[in-house]
């Protein structure tokens, strides 16, 4: 484990098996770390915290970039060790999974040069400091990214930060954890320990040396995390599940927008939490649809173009789901519960037609390769079927129709859409997140949204007193010319 600037052995000597998805293989041990482990890092993290809270933006920014560039030069190592422990077809880890955070990192180390950390409104100033000691934990989806997308705006702004990696890919946090080091970031400033989620992820929610707990996961462990964390009065952010959708009016260029919605859920093996799982088509061209999507499926060959899921459990969650679709009665067009591959974490890319929205493969995130194609009669009904989800992560519509765009994007009730685009290209400055139960604590990423959700606001007021009153040469604390 990575703490207060060197690696150090766990207390304990209990161990977590990194297993490779494709073929069921262990690459590595790392270890699991406790309560004491935590202890440990929120201890050189609140050491590390003054001085680097002090550090002038331009230098805290000067080191992120110098991290940046550290991801860059490792980008190779970082796509094989993503492919190692996650399973994604290496190409996808190279132009996804290694590439993404390394622009992510670059955003960040601009932005904390720019960020106004302090305001001037009227005669007071806002000073945004930073929040102080930040718990970070990510899921296993991204491995790297969701990473970076929570150090980098933390340190930004001035934070230490804990982090705590999913289980099944610690090996990339690992790899960060050299890059922060080879980037000389202050010790303490960032420290790592691996361990499993309800032993050091409570320990680290719990911590009353964390101010901040960002966390990104399932919504169950969420909530507890949220509970957790409100009752001991820390800020906590929470990005959650989805289940997104793709609503393709008529006169929409349908071949295009079937074609970019297929490859928005195959993307990842389906593990994107703002995936457009269900695609929203009128009755007349439905039919037409659903063998466009059929086409485009057959491109994704399970261990070529698409990977396996995550581990067995998440194997096993997204097979049930496909017998539940075939039970409650949709149509299985592409796919099934059988597994395509006999090694490897493999689920079928499964196509469903004649999903209705009572459906549960039709209300919950399956977090797979499964695609439902729903009929939909009106643009009233598409955007009420999708405005009844309790998520309300990212979504999209393909039209021709320019009032139509403007008027969903009025009427949906999600925090991102996409008009004829994938949404959103997470890489610069806009902000990601979603709204209802996507997300909670409003943390939007990325961007200045990022950074100033880990700082905290002080106004300071003014008013001068008479210099005329104090004696020359007195040191008043304020300029006298004022
Ligand atoms: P998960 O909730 O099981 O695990 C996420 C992290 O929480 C891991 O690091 C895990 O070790 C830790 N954890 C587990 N139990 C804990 C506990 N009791 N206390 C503290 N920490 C604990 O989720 P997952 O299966 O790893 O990820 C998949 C989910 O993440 C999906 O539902 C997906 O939608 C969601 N997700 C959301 C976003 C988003 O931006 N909204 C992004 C990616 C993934």
């Amino acid at each position: 484990m990575y703490i207060g600037g060197e690696w150090r052995p766990a207390r304990g000597r209990d161990t977590i098996t990194v297993v490779n998805p494709a073929d069921e293989q262990v690459v590595g041990h790392v270890p699991a770390g406790g309560a004491g482990d935590v202890d440990d890092a929120v201890r050189a993290a609140r050491a590390a915290l003054p001085g680097w809270a002090a550090t002038p933006p331009a230098e805290r920014a000067a080191r992120i970039a110098a991290l940046r560039d550290v991801l860059a030069a490792r980008q190779d190592e970082i796509a094989e060790t993503v492919t190692a422990e996650l399973g994604s077809p290496l190409p996808l880890s190279r132009s996804v999974h290694a590439a993404l955070p390394v622009a992510v990192a670059g955003s960040y180390a601009e932005l904390a040069a720019s960020y106004a950390f302090e305001e001037t409104l009227g005669n007071s100033t806002v000073l945004h400091e930073p929040i102080g000691v930040v718990g970070a934990i990510t899921p296993w989806n991204y491995p790297l990214h969701q990473i970076v997308a929570k150090v980098a705006p933390a340190l930004a702004a001035g934070c230490a930060v804990v982090l705590k990696p999913a289980e099944d890919t610690p090996l990339t946090a690992q790899l960060f954890a050299e890059a922060v080091h080879e980037a000389g970031l202050p010790a303490g400033v960032f420290n790592l320990v691996t361990g499993l989620g309800p032993v050091a992820g409570q320990a680290l929610a719990e911590h009353e040396g964390v101010d901040l707990v960002s966390f990104t996961g399932s919504t169950a462990v969420g909530a507890r995390i949220g509970a957790v964390a409100s009752a001991a009065v820390k800020r906590v952010a929470l990005e959650l599940g989805g289940k997104s959708a793709n609503v393709i009016l008529p006169g929409a260029d349908l071949a295009r927008a079937v074609n970019v919605g297929v490859a928005n859920v195959m993307a990842n093996s389906g593990q994107t939490c703002s995936a457009w799982t269900r695609m929203l088509v009128d009755a007349e061209r439905y039919e037409e649809a659903v063998a466009l999507a059929a086409a485009a499926f057959a491109k994704y060959v399970p261990g070529e173009r698409i990977g396996p899921v995550v581990n067995a459990k998440q194997r096993a969650r997204v097979r049930s789901y496909i017998e539940k679709g075939v039970e409650e009665g949709a149509r299985l067009v592409v796919g099934g519960p059988e597994a395509p591959m006999e090694r490897g974490y493999y689920v079928s890319p499964t196509l469903f037609a004649d999903v209705t929205p009572d459906m549960t493969v039709a209300q919950e995130e399956i977090f797979g390769p499964v695609l439902c194609v729903l009929r939909v009669e009106t643009y009233e009904e598409g955007v009420a079927l999708m405005n009844a989800s309790p998520f309300g992560n990212g979504t999209a519509i393909f039209t021709r129709d320019g009032g139509a765009a403007r008027r969903f994007q009025l009427e949906i009730e999600a925090g991102m859409v996409g008009v004829n685009v994938p949404i959103p290209v997470p890489v610069g400055y806009h902000s990601f997140g979603g709204w209802k139960d996507s997300l909670f604590g409003d943390h939007h990423i990325y961007g200045n949204d990022g950074v100033h959700f880990y700082t905290r606001g002080k106004v300071v007021t003014t008013r001068w007193p008479d210099p005329a009153d104090a004696p020359a040469g007195v040191d008043l604390g304020f300029p006298r010319n004022h």
